[in-house]
């Protein structure tokens, strides 16, 4: 299986290679931008035959009424293989007008347009260049656009995760002490 798989890629770059006359840098370079666009592809289908956040036509609201299921909607998410689309539960509250999609939370995508993968790297890059720096090394390193604002909310996200991990952790101690 894994070796057919392989065959089928070689097959498809099979021209570009001709054109390479040796340069590895350039095979080097034509396999990543193919492992990208198949890594992309393969996100999409798996999220999208993955949970969604459906809990049924309706499910309980903090007001103490009740959230009723509106539709699934659809929502753009930057990973580090490039944008995606997700189509998620979406639910709404008619007495205090609160809405929400579980899946966003569930899934740890908070409300963010980057994907863990690529907020990490946003935040791994920006702990010694600025935000500018950052986004023109994201784009070099794995090919996607990220401007500057946007790297500057990544970081933030990752690092109030962080920072709920570390409470979460703290909360557990104190919970083992009692
Ligand atoms: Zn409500």
């Amino acid at each position: 299986m894994y070796e057919e798989i392989l065959e089928q890629m070689q097959e498809l770059l099979k021209d570009e290679i001709k054109n390479f006359s040796g340069d590895f840098g350039k095979l080097e370079q034509e396999v990543m931008a193919m492992m990208m666009s198949f890594g992309k592809g393969l996100l999409q289908r798996l999220v999208d035959c993955g949970p969604n956040g459906y809990k049924g036509c309706s499910m309980p609201c903090e007001c103490n009424s009740s959230m009723k299921f509106v539709q699934h909607r659809p929502r753009d998410i930057h990973t580090l293989f490039g944008w995606i689309k997700l189509k998620r539960a979406y639910y709404h509250c008619q007495d205090c007008r609160a809405s929400l999609a579980p899946y966003d939370k569930s899934s740890g995508l908070g409300s963010q347009q980057l994907s863990p993968g690529l907020a990490k790297a946003c935040c791994l890059l920006a702990v010694d260049d600025s935000f500018a720096q950052t986004s023109r090394k994201l784009e070099e390193l794995f090919g996607q656009k990220v401007s500057e604002r946007t790297v500057e909310r990544g970081v933030h996200q990752v690092g109030s995760v962080a920072l709920g991990q570390q409470n979460q952790e703290l909360n557990t101690t104190f919970a083992v002490r009692q």
